[in-house]
């Protein structure tokens, strides 16, 4: 068995890729981290929690990858570029058959961002596992929840709902062949956070959040924070490839309230309209608009036509009573 210290100089100490931007890494009391000067820090942290965020048997490659996947999401969402983080981790056992695979998951991510892990704890318990991400964001360059405007376009980046189908295919909700069951979970499994397009958007995107808990949900946080209100085509929701093929009903809701998407929900000037798709084109990565925000308090649901659609929509909530 290896001990805590043994366990963290082999999978979670690394010679500091980036000596500019990270004085000094993991080893230390605290890590030093030297932001570009004038800019602002963007911090946040997710917990991944087993049982409740993940399935006991989950592959520990892909939960590398998605643990730091859900953060980095984050700093994209604020449009910030990712610099450095930290991992909080509670195991109930030191074992390298699933240390190694999660550590290279997760390094593999960092370095495709060039975020450096810098610091974190070890200790025993039931696993448990949290990141702190640090990013770097120009000074009024932020894309907040608060900065929606009515007369803006609302936007949203790839595709939604293939991981709600993937979870309705595992708990046998709906019944799901292999295959598709197999490709709708690698969304579920291997979120892409959309930290390009969340740098193309500054100057350009008024309000942004990334897509954890449901598109409708997720964007209520914008509209409530900006004081304004939207409407939604529900026929322009850009569903996942297996999702598409499922019915009517099915697409729309998880679409509209899935969860695990991690895409980016956006606001732009409509006289943005072509500076948006051009930062996707140069993202890498389809945006497609889905409405637009107005005066009018709430979330109004439409279809291509104008009419009114209603559907009962629960946003992901973890004290909500069942
Ligand atoms: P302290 O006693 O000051 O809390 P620790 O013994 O917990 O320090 O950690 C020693 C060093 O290893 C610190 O620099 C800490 O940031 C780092 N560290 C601990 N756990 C991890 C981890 N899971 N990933 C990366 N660095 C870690
Ligand atoms: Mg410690």
């Amino acid at each position: 068995m290896l001990s805590e210290f043994d366990l963290i100089a082999h999978y979670f100490t690394r010679p500091p890729r980036h000596a500019d931007r990270v004085p000094l890494g993991v080893g230390d009391d605290c890590a030093l981290l030297a932001p570009a000067a004038g800019m602002q820090l963007a911090i946040s942290s997710d917990m991944l929690v087993e049982g409740r965020h993940f399935f006991p048997e989950a592959d520990p490659r892909l939960l590398g990858h998605k643990c730091l996947a859900v953060n980095l999401s984050d700093l994209a969402a604020m449009g910030a570029r990712p610099l450095a983080f930290t991992l909080a981790l509670a195991l109930p056992e030191a074992r390298s058959e699933w240390l190694a695979p999660f550590s290279e998951g997760m390094l593999a991510l960092a370095d495709a961002h060039g975020c450096e892990l810098i610091g974190g704890d070890t200790t025993k318990g039931p696993l448990n596992i949290c990141i702190t991400v640090f990013g770097e964001v120009a000074p009024g360059a932020a894309l907040r929840r608060d900065a929606a405007v009515a007369g803006d376009e609302i936007w949203v980046s790839g595709s939604l709902g293939d991981a709600r189908l993937a979870l309705a295919g595992y708990r046998h909700e709906i019944p799901l062949d292999d295959a598709t069951l197999g490709e709708a979970a690698t969304r579920m499994h291997a979120p892409v956070p959309r930290v390009a397009l969340g740098l193309a958007l500054g100057g350009i995107a008024h309000a942004a959040i990334d897509v954890s808990d449901g598109l409708a949900g997720d964007l209520g946080h914008i509209l409530e924070r900006s004081k304004v209100g939207a409407v939604l085509n529900v026929d322009a929701l850009p569903a996942g490839s297996m999702l598409r093929k499922q019915p009517q009903e099915l697409r729309r809701r998880f679409a509209l309230a899935g969860g695990d998407d991690y895409e980016l929900c956006f606001t732009a000037p409509r006289a943005r309209h072509e500076q948006v798709l051009a930062a996707g084109a140069a993202a890498g990565v389809a945006v497609t608009c889905i409405g637009r925000v107005d005066a009018q308090p709430g979330l109004r649901l439409e279809d291509t036509s104008g009419a009114p659609v209603s559907l009962q929509l629960s946003s992901f909530d973890h004290f909500a009573s069942p």
